[in-house]
């Protein structure tokens, strides 16, 4: 009988025979024979990501180049122009990370709550409640103001949470993705700095599709990410720092609890005059981000403003029209995500995966709570198109209709066409941008 020994390879652990035990168990395994990667197409509706011009993607093949080359550290300086645009900021210093929008998030608590420090959270859906949890990670205390899933936060409670508080940080979800609400800011920002709290917005859903507006809302810290508006591939967040707030990170007499997210480090290492390392930047992704928001630029922000209002409401009276009931109050109505009830009797994952497996186009289903419940839809970035949002109506009759109810023929199609024509009549194109389509 052969003699055995315990080996923990790679959290294996197995009984081997003494003769093998010097090759790793996952080591034995047959060559694997995996095909080449072929994606398929895909029409994407989800609140992020979203398709990614052509242009943009044609970013992700042009040669490498090293992070610290010359020619990188020119589209670095670029994109922090072209994210003062996006951001509308004069003041502010804007810069990329590595990692999603999580990354803003976790940046912003990291280096704004100290141990021991308070945060106000406002919290109307599943990214505010991760903003507490953050803040507990980083030592913090969160005192959570909350409003129902599809209202937005009152200000006067965040006012109230204040009273007798001396809170660091008061934070704000601007587009809750989770149920389709806009969170009003101005009132909040006003609120936080009577207060002395430095002002933190989450704006991932929302950076170039609706105003986004750092400065005016006076706030510290203001994050998004790339895969949303923006139409970036998913894995870099942006952010926007306010004077204030550098100083304030810069000055802590306690380290940022996070190296890798620490903004001082990352203000050196775009903009010192000697510029030092911190991390290999993810250069593709950053010439991928340097075209996205070349074109947000080319566009102009009033003419994408615009488009987004304009395909969201034509898609809201299409969605109406197919008797599908749109989610939250219509004052507060984000156009960027579109957060419907899933009608009575409708199997929630049979349409999802229909539309999916039969028209190519993927929507979000309801989180938390409202998982099987809800959908939600991005109109975000490129593509927020009249096609796309014309294609998901036709679609969407097509499967209501399949589950049983009985939308009128082209009953969707036909009321948000009709928006599209009050549009044109009012001289506001519903064409596709010809910055996507002319490789301007
Ligand atoms: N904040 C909001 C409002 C979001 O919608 C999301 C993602 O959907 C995030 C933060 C987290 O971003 P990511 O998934 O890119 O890490």
């Amino acid at each position: 009988m052969a003699a055995f020994a315990v080996s923990r390879v790679c959290g294996y652990n197995a009984l081997i025979p003494h003769t093998t035990r010097s090759v790793p168990i996952h080591m034995q395994n047959d060559v694997p024979h995996i095909g080449e990667l072929s994606p398929p197409q895909r029409i994407l509706l989800a609140p992020g990501p979203t398709n990614a011009p052509p242009s943009v993607l044609g970013a992700l093949i042009a040669p490498l180049t090293g992070h610290k080359d010359p020619f990188y550290l020119t589209v670095m300086d670029e994109t922090a122009q072209l994210l003062r645009y996006a951001y509308q900021t004069q003041t502010a210093t804007c810069l990329t990370l590595p990692g999603t929008g999580g990354a803003g998030m976790e940046a912003s608590m990291a280096n704004l709550i100290q141990l021991g420090d308070t945060a106000i959270v406002c919290i109307n859906g599943l990214f505010g409640s991760r903003i507490a949890e953050i803040v507990e990670r980083c030592g913090g205390t969160a005192i959570r103001v909350t409003a129902p899933w599809g209202k937005p936060v009152d200000p006067d409670d965040v006012r109230r949470a204040l009273s007798g508080v001396r809170a660091r940080v008061v934070s704000t979800v601007h587009g809750e993705t989770s149920t389709g609400v806009e969170q009003p800011i101005d009132e909040i920002g006003r609120i936080a700095q009577e207060n002395g709290a430095m002002l933190v917005v989450d704006a991932v859903a929302t950076l170039g599709g609706i105003p986004v507006v750092p400065d005016q809302w006076g706030s510290a810290v203001c994050y998004s990410a790339s895969q949303k508006c923006l139409s970036a591939p998913p894995g870099l967040s942006t952010i926007a720092v306010s004077p204030s707030a550098m100083e304030y990170v810069r000055g802590r007499e306690t380290p940022v609890n996070s190296w890798y997210l620490d903004l001082g480090l990352h203000d050196k290492y775009w903009f010192a005059a000697e510029r030092t390392y911190h991390h290999t930047a993810p250069v593709l992704l950053g010439y991928a981000m340097h075209e996205a928001l070349r074109l947000i630029a080319a566009e102009g922000l009033e003419a994408r403003f615009e488009r987004h209002a304009l395909h969201s409401r034509a898609l809201v009276a299409g969605l109406e029209a197919l008797e599908v009931e749109l989610f939250p109050d219509p004052a507060y109505r984000l156009p960027t995500v579109l957060a419907v009830v899933v009608p009575d009797g409708v199997n929630d994952a049979r349409v999802r995966s229909s539309l999916l497996n039969e028209f190519g186009i993927e929507i979000a289903g309801g989180l938390g709570e409202y998982a099987g419940l809800m959908w939600r839809i991005g109109v975000m970035g490129y593509s927020a198109t009249r096609d796309n949002m014309l294609l998901l109506l036709t679609a969407l009759e097509d499967l209501l209709a399949r589950e049983g109810g009985a939308p009128a023929a082209g009953a969707g199609v036909a009321a948000a066409n009709a928006v599209y024509a009050e549009a044109i009549r009012n001289g506001v194109s519903a064409d596709t941008p010809a910055i996507y389509t002319s490789g301007s």
